[in-house]
């Protein structure tokens, strides 16, 4: 089956954060968590290089349009590298094949009457590159996000009609409870939906914002940042030409932070609509990280966390699966050094001592050689039956913020599990004794079988780590799938590997 993941395109007037690592992280994970299913993935990510920010931070920075986008845009596509991320596609909105559709469907809807142009004066504010409603402000007449005054301007633009289409949203989320997960983010759009919609903003004068897609019909105005912006998720498809957009994008899923919901889930399906394509498969919405106590990240606290910083210290598998891991559902959730490293010894205790163990006493023992024809007992059989089934219910699922969090649990539980298996078999004891070394071949065939079946799940959060893990275990397969089978180790020879998380100090 073909299935389409995408991450919001970032904007390049900053450098990417934990919060862009995290969404790009989890669209990787899910591809690789597809893939193993068989499913032919297609991830798109990218670069959103218009609007007025962008324009403002590059005539700050002195540079030439084009060096300035390219610098940035290469600033994500760095630490994306870094990462292990493997999109498919990296989408630059400066590039000619996205602002080709955009213009096409631009004038497609304005042909239609769908687009029609009227003069309003409201509040602006910057930092937002939005109109603001007295409503939206904070008891100041601030904007809650910036801190700051809008101005109030009185400019013509062009409008996007949306009421006209707001019961058919809200019939569409009700019949559809899965379209936005979690659940709590669809209530929102039900009650954002209660109201009657204004007309969408779809311009900027360019007397004011020059970076930005010319509109067909009016060279004096450019496309307002999300009606270009959004578009790129069927640009990117090369939607209008290509044969296959249909079936990638019948299972389609945006990841997105939860700041961009009311354009990803109330203008992005109506502007679909409009443009006569279904919405996206599915919305996965997740909250911010925050720094350690619930404190908000910022540079005068000084608890930032920096991606690159994190790869530096402990590389990046541990960052991935810390995100993964400590993400919960509804509410934000917390990120720091010291919760970082937590979660380091953890890894390092429960999978990494337990590999280096079994392997050395295999290596001692055994000259190496994966005990072959062992008839497990009971006990043995449980410990192997109970993770693989664990690993096999999850990949069933769709993917999905639980889903992502499911597999990491499921793969420290099945950790735990293993580590107090070996301990109450106490290996090392029964090596000792001529009279038990069948169990002690037993006891060590479980947990050398039970860590490959462990590597295999733990692929799409830690990719390096699984390949190590089954190469120490002579099982390793350059494509992994997801399946299962208990008692599937093979003959063959350990090889003692190296730390996979060496002491941090
Ligand atoms: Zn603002």
């Amino acid at each position: 089956m073909k299935k389409y993941i995408t991450t919001p395109i970032y904007y390049t007037n900053g450098a990417p954060h934990i919060g862009h690592a995290y969404t790009t992280i989890l669209a990787d994970v899910f591809k690789k968590f597809e893939q193993m299913k068989g499913n032919d993935v297609f991830f798109s990510t990218g670069t959103d290089e218009h609007g007025q920010k962008n324009q403002h931070t590059c005539e700050a920075a002195g540079l030439p349009i084009d060096v300035f986008l390219e610098k940035q845009s290469g600033l994500f596509q760095a630490v994306f590298d870094r990462m292990g991320i493997d999109y498919d596609y990296f989408v630059r909105t400066s590039g000619e094949p996205h602002k080709e559709v955009v213009r096409s469907i631009l004038t497609d809807l304005y042909d239609r009457g769908m687009i029609i142009k009227k003069s309003y004066e409201g509040l602006y504010c910057e930092g937002c590159e939005q109109f603001k409603k007295e409503s939206d402000l904070d008891e100041n007449g601030l904007c809650p996000d910036h801190k700051k005054a809008p101005k109030l301007i009185l400019e013509e633009n062009y409008f996007f009609r949306l009421e006209p289409y707001r019961e058919w949203l809200r019939e569409y989320i009700q019949l559809h409870p899965d379209w936005i997960k979690p659940q709590n983010y669809a209530k929102e759009v039900l009650k954002m939906l209660e109201e009657p919609l204004d007309d969408l903003c779809i311009s900027r004068p360019k007397s004011r914002v020059w970076l930005g897609i010319e509109l067909p019909f009016d060279k004096d105005f450019v496309t307002y940042i999300w009606f270009d912006a959004l578009i790129n998720y069927i640009s990117t498809l090369k939607f209008g030409s290509n044969p296959d957009f249909n079936s990638y994008w019948a299972n389609s899923y945006h990841l997105l932070a939860k700041d961009i919901l009311k354009p990803h889930c109330i203008y992005w399906p109506i502007m679909l609509k409009a443009i006569g394509i279904e919405p996206v498969g599915k919305c996965i919405v997740h909250g911010y990280w925050i720094g350690e106590g619930g404190v908000k990240m910022s540079k005068s606290l000084g608890n930032v966390v920096d991606p690159n910083e994190v790869i530096d210290m402990m590389g990046v598998e541990p960052l991935r699966f810390y995100l993964i891991n400590a993400m919960s559902i509804s509410s934000d959730s917390p990120i720091s050094i010291s919760l970082l490293k937590q979660g380091y010894k953890q890894l390092a205790n429960a999978l990494g001592n337990l590999q280096m163990r079994v392997i050395k006493m295999v290596d001692k023992n055994l000259q190496g050689e994966i005990p072959s024809d062992v008839s497990l007992l009971a006990e043995d059989m449980e410990v192997l039956e109970s993770v693989s089934k664990s690993f096999a219910d999850v990949y069933k699922k769709d993917i999905d913020l639980e889903t992502a969090i499911e597999l990491s649990d499921c793969i420290m539980q099945a950790c735990n599990k293993l580590n107090m298996y070996f301990a109450n078999n106490e290996p090392w004891g029964l090596v000792k004794d001529e009279t038990k070394m069948e169990r002690f071949k037993q006891v060590v065939y479980t947990t050398l079988d039970a860590l490959r079946l462990i590597a295999t799940a733990i692929y799409p959060l830690m990719p390096n780590v699984a390949h190590s893990i089954l190469k120490s275990l002579s099982a390793d397969n350059e494509k992994l799938t997801a399946e299962f089978n208990p008692k599937a180790l093979g003959v063959g020879k350990v090889i003692v590997p190296d730390p996979l998380f060496p002491y941090l100090g």
